[in-house]
C-alpha cells in the first residue's frame, strides 16, 4: 500500500499531505471505531505519530493500515524531547500526538511540548474526538451545566481525603479518574468527606463491551464496591454541594422582630444573619427600617 493512504473495512482512502504543525489526536477510549475520520487522515497523512507507547498505539494504527513513522513521547521523555520536537515542526515537519486511549494531555502526556510549542508560535491544531471525562459526564445523569475535572486524586488515603475536604463545598459537578484498585477506597472516602446521601456515578468501561454505569448514593456505591476488585477502568462523578435554599424572608423578619425585642440592634442582626446564612448588610438594613417603622 502506497503510503499516507488508509483503511477502512479494507478500502483504501488517499490522505492528504498536512501543513507543518503539531496535531493533537483523539484516539478510542475502548471501542477502535472511535475515531474521526479526519483523525485517521491525519495520522495518516503526518510525518510522525509521537505516541504514549508505541505497542499500544500500534493496534489502532494497524487495524486502519496506518503505516506513518511512529517514535514515543511519554512522561519521562516528553520534557527532553519538546525542544527537538518543536524545531521538527519549525523545519516543515506535521507531527501528531496521541497518547495509549483518549485525547492526549487530559491525564496524559504532551503538556510541556503544547506548552513550549505555543511558545514558539507554532500552528497546534486538536483533532477532537473520544474523552473519559465527557462520556461519563454525558451518561451520568448529573448536572452537565457546569463541572470540574480534577484528573486522579492522590493515591495516599490521607492526602486523597484531604483533596476531596477542599472540594467539599464546590458546586459543579466532579469529575475524577480513578485506578480500578483504589475505586472501592475512594468511594469510601467520598462519603467520609461529603455525606452518605451525596449522588455518585461510577462510570465503568465506557464504550466497552462491559460498559456498566452505577448511580446512588455515596453510601451504596460505597457498600456495593467494598472489598471489591473492579475489573476495567472507572471514572467516578460526585454530585456539586446543593446551593443553601435563601432563607424565606417573612420567617428571618419575624425572627428578627422577635430578637430585637431582647438583644441591641447589633446584636439580633449578628444572630439573625448568622442563623439564616444572610449578608449581615441586608439584615441591618431591614433591621433600621423595623426599627423605624417603615
Ligand atoms: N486521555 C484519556 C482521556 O481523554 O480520557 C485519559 C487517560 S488516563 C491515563 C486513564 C483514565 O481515564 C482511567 O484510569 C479512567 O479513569 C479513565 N478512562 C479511560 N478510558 C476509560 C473507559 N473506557 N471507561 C471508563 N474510564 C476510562
Amino acid at each position: 500500500m502506497a503510503a499516507q493512504q488508509f483503511l477502512i473495512s479494507g478500502q483504501a482512502f488517499n490522505a492528504p499531505k498536512l501543513d507543518a504543525a503539531l496535531y493533537l489526536v483523539s484516539t478510542p477510549i475502548g471501542n477502535l471505531k472511535d475515531i474521526s475520520i479526519r483523525g485517521l487522515e491525519t495520522l495518516a497523512g503526518a510525518d510522525l505519530i509521537l505516541c504514549e507507547d508505541t505497542r499500544t498505539s500500534s493496534k489502532l494504527l494497524n487495524a486502519y493500515g496506518i503505516q506513518t513513522q511512529k517514535t514515543s513521547l511519554h512522561e519521562h521523555n516528553e520534557v527532553a524531547q519538546a525542544q527537538n520536537i518543536v524545531n521538527e515542526v519549525v523545519s516543515g515537519k506535521s507531527i501528531c500526538l496521541i497518547s495509549d486511549a483518549g485525547t492526549p494531555l487530559i491525564s496524559d502526556p504532551g503538556f510541556p511540548l503544547v506548552r513550549l510549542a505555543a511558545q514558539a508560535g507554532i500552528p497546534i491544531f486538536a483533532i477532537p474526538g473520544a474523552s473519559a471525562v465527557l462520556g461519563a459526564l454525558a451518561v451520568s445523569g448529573l448536572p452537565t451545566d457546569s463541572f470540574s475535572f480534577f484528573g486522579f486524586l492522590p493515591a495516599k488515603q490521607q492526602a486523597r481525603l484531604s483533596r476531596l475536604g477542599d472540594l467539599k463545598s464546590h458546586e459543579m459537578t466532579m469529575v475524577f479518574y480513578e485506578s480500578p484498585k483504589r475505586t472501592a477506597a475512594t468511594l469510601a472516602a467520598i462519603g467520609e468527606a461529603y455525606g452518605a446521601d451525596r449522588q455518585v456515578v461510577v462510570a465503568r468501561e465506557l464504550t466497552k463491551r462491559f460498559e456498566t454505569l452505577y448511580r446512588g448514593t455515596a453510601q451504596e456505591l460505597a457498600a456495593q464496591f467494598d472489598g471489591q476488585a473492579v475489573k476495567g477502568e472507572v471514572v467516578i462523578l460526585v454530585a456539586g454541594a446543593q446551593r443553601q435554599a435563601q432563607a424565606d424572608p417573612d420567617e428571618w423578619k419575624n425572627a428578627l422582630v422577635a430578637l430585637m425585642e431582647e438583644l441591641p440592634l447589633r446584636g439580633a442582626v449578628d444572630k439573625i444573619a448568622a442563623d439564616f446564612d444572610l449578608k449581615r448588610k441586608q439584615v441591618y438594613q431591614a433591621a433600621l427600617e423595623l426599627r423605624d417603622g417603615k
